[in-house]
């Protein structure tokens, strides 16, 4: 494959060639790339701002993860904690560090994730910045949303007797993950052994190519329905109910049987040995949205589709448990009731 080094564009006719693909959608957006700032007009509208930072070796691993799925990852995973806020991500910034061994060639695949998420969602690329690293890629993405003043859901408003509901499946993203990591390990034992992938589609691309719950926020609101509380499960359900009850000041209980899992995620765990439970309840990169509505919402909840009811919230002083198939309740934990691999990679919030 053709190899163009960085050196051919210079800075600025490198950031011109990776973004002249972009074109601008959000009325929002009055100026993007072309001058020494972006400008917006979020009119009355409040202003949602959230930024990750990605750091190959650390975040990503670039021996299983494409460049181009990189890039739709990061800006999405962006996408996911404005949702989150329940508004709408409409603007994005990259910042790229870049070392010696990527290629003009590299950065257009990431570029070309990165557009096919802000098309998908509907965002524009406002600017960035690119520099020379001494080793590795590193990603800085941030992502301005808007929201009415009167819709935006905090972690903070949780109340007793709110149900608490959760969209998708969980787990999925982190049994993907182990995947990747014992197919390296066997490639890196035997070079001739071809990677074993079948019937594990889904995992992977949960993995790899993760979507932002924007359906679920349209959902909502196309039902009336305004969570009392919400974030996305970026670090997995048991370290988010925790930043919602303690938010909340409130306890709660999950129950066991209604967490939601996919049938691939639970015998890619069953095959690894691993309790499906824990990984759903701590993997975490599933983004999927945890949120909390009150009693009242109930009906409305059930014939959402997508969206499953996991338990409920409780006075503080109970404490926050899950219940077991057999009714036991057992404390939640940050890092889990059951010990999670060591390796577990870092996740994004
Ligand atoms: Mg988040």
């Amino acid at each position: 494959m053709a190899r163009t080094e960085i050196s051919h564009y210079g800075e600025f006719g490198l950031i011109r060639h990776l973004t002249e693909k972009f074109s601008t959608r959000n009325a929002s957006t009055l100026k993007a790339i072309g001058d020494d700032a972006a400008v917006l007009d979020y009119s009355t509208n409040k202003i949602l701002i959230t930024t990750d930072l990605l750091l190959e070796g650390i975040h990503f691993d670039l021996v299983y993860t494409p460049l181009k799925h990189l890039g739709y990852k990061s800006a999405v995973v962006n996408f996911s904690d404005i949702y989150a806020m329940n508004g709408a991500p409409k603007q994005i910034t990259v910042s790229l560090g870049i070392s010696k061994r990527f290629s003009v060639e590299d950065l257009e695949a990431l570029y070309s994730g990165i557009q096919l998420a802000c098309e998908h969602y509907g965002v524009d690329l406002i600017g960035g910045d690119t520099s020379a690293s001494l080793t590795g890629l590193s990603i800085s993405i941030t992502c301005i949303g808007e929201a009415k003043k009167e819709d935006i859901v905090y972690r903070n408003g949780a109340k007793e007797n709110d149900i608490i509901c959760v969209s998708g499946n969980l787990g999925a993203a982190y049994m993907g993950l182990q995947l990747l990591e014992r197919e390296k390990a066997v490639f890196a034992g035997n070079e001739n052994v071809q990677p074993d992938f079948e019937g594990k589609s889904y995992i992977l691309q949960r993995q790899l190519k993760p979507e932002a719950r924007k359906d679920i926020i349209e959902e909502l609101h196309k039902r009336g329905i305004r969570p009392t509380a919400m974030m996305d499960i970026s670090d997995g359900l048991s370290s988010e109910l925790m930043h919602i009850c303690s938010q909340s000041n409130t306890g709660c209980r999950v129950y066991e049987d209604k967490i939601p899992i996919h049938y691939e995620a639970a015998s890619m765990a069953e095959e690894l040995n691993m309790n499906i439970v824990t990984a759903a309840l701590n993997g975490g990169e599933d983004y999927e949205l945890l949120f909390t509505v009150s009693l009242d919402d109930y009906d409305k909840i059930l014939s959402m589709e997508h969206v499953g009811i996991v338990g409920y919230i409780t006075k503080p002083e109970l404490g926050l448990y899950l219940v077991g198939r057999q009714g036991e309740e057992i404390e939640l934990k940050a890092q889990g009731w059951n010990s999670l691999q060591e390796s577990k990679t870092e996740t994004p919030s």
